[in-house]
């Protein structure tokens, strides 16, 4: 128990995460949340998928609902940006010439979109997806355009594109690179990504951008860097998101693609913290640092760090883990797919799942897969195990369906 006073800055999954935690160890402390959302902090996986497609509510994605933090004497700051932080007097610098003073602080600010710029688009002509309002508008404007384009073949775009081609729309996916999702997934996953959506109806062009638009009444005439064009009515952005350091420039604080911590989420000031997307941390069963964009690791992230608020001085090294909703398919990615020496093949269809192990020195440091439902949900748990204990591993085992993940598991 202390009489410390916490404060979180940003009011996402890493936050309320971090709370429940802080609560769980402390009930006198005093903590104030202070986000720019207005909305009580919320999960954002359903916004590209049951959201768009009318199958969940938009205010059934909050995490606790306003009781929660009344009993657990959260003081709630929502609506209010952050414009900078004091770190030598201890304060948060608001809007309207306000202030938050802060013993402790936990900087939870996520991420934020890269924003497009197009020749002949005005900047809200493009939408994009990250918030619950962006997620809304989108619903609004589906209800008289049916012609989408999505520019961007990453995680969100693949999920809207696949959402909004089960609500029936035409979708046309533009991607710049040589495969959809390029950045996190291996070539071999992508293919099968892919041709889920081909079958499916979904238009995609790889090696491709906008070169420019023309807008006509309600339409929007797009010319390709291939020189062909199509005609949509909507068009949405989804090129990626950059740690959200709005509130903070290098100096006071280190920053080195996102806030700089170390294993137990310190950085460099003393008292202050930082965890999920903006956080870039130091992984010690990798001996790196590193910054995930992951539903799992906000939660795990936020809860360790809320832990060592209270005073604890616990170690993150958690094996990364993200998963991905397209259609049926479920796509699932543990630990690193790079840098790896050698990859094996377990499984021949999507039906029964399948998964590539990566290994360096025989040991599994990262599994990618598909499957229709989450079936490989199980072996890719067991890679992460694998991965974490460092443990040898037979590769024809790995390749074998017939053979079971779990006997290879340190006893
Ligand atoms: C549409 C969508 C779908 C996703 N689907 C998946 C999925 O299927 N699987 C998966 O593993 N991951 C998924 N993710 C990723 C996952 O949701 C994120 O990794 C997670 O939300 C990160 O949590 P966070 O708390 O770090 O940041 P966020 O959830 O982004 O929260 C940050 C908060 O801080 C606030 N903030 C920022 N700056 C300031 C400031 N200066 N002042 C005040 N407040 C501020 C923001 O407004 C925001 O409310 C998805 C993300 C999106 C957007």
């Amino acid at each position: 128990m202390t009489d410390k006073n916490i404060v979180i800055l940003g009011g996402g999954q890493a936050a309320a995460n971090a709370i429940k935690a802080i609560r769980s160890l402390d009930q006198s402390c005093r903590v104030t949340l202070v986000s720019e959302e207005s909305s009580l902090p919320y999960e954002r996986p359903p916004l590209s998928k049951k959201c768009i497609r009318g199958e969940k509510t938009l205010g059934s994605c909050v995490f606790f609902d306003q009781d929660f933090y009344k009993e657990h004497k959260i003081e709630l700051q929502l609506g209010r940006k952050v414009e900078s932080v004091d770190f030598h007097n201890r304060k948060l610098l608001l809007d309207q010439h306000s202030s938050v003073a802060f013993d402790r602080l936990l900087i939870t600010t996520g991420s934020k979109n890269r924003v497009l710029a197009v020749d002949g688009l005005a900047p809200e002509q493009i939408h994009y997806l990250r918030t619950m309002a962006e997620s809304q508008a989108i619903v609004d404007q589906l209800q008289t355009r049916n012609r989408v384009l999505v520019i961007g073949g990453g995680f969100i775009g693949l999920e809207l594109a696949a959402s909004l081609r089960t609500l029936g729309k035409w979708v046309t996916v533009i991607e710049a690179g040589s495969q959809l999702m390029g950045r996190a997934i291996p070539p071999e996953i992508a293919g099968i990504v892919q041709e889920r959506h081909e079958q499916a109806g979904v238009a995609i062009q790889l090696n491709t951008t906008v070169s420019r638009v023309t807008t006509n009444g309600a339409t929007y005439d797009v010319e390709m860097s291939g020189g062909h064009s199509i005609t949509c009515d909507l068009i949405i952005a989804g090129i990626g998101i950059e740690p959200n350091l709005d509130a903070f420039e290098e100096g006071p604080i280190r920053i080195d693609n996102g806030i700089v911590t170390d294993e137990c989420g310190r950085t460099s000031i003393d008292g202050v913290y930082a965890a999920g997307d903006v956080a870039s941390f130091y992984h010690p069963l990798y001996d790196t640092h590193m910054r995930l964009e992951s539903w799992k690791h906000a939660q795990n992230h936020g809860i360790n760090a809320g832990k060592n608020l209270t005073g604890e001085s616990a170690a993150y090294n958690e094996v990364p883990w993200m998963w991905s909703d397209q259609y049926d398919y479920v796509l699932q990615l543990s630990g690193l797919a790079r840098g790896y020496e050698s990859c094996v093949k377990r499984g021949d269809s999507p039906e029964e799942g399948i998964l590539y192990f990566y290994l360096s020195s025989d040991r599994i440091i990262g599994a990618c897969g598909v499957s229709i439902g989450p079936k490989i949900g199980r072996d890719i748990r067991i890679a992460g195990m694998l991965a974490r204990a460092g443990q040898e591993v037979d590769p024809d085992v790995l390749a074998d369906t017939n053979q079971k993940l779990q006997p290879l598991l340190p006893q």
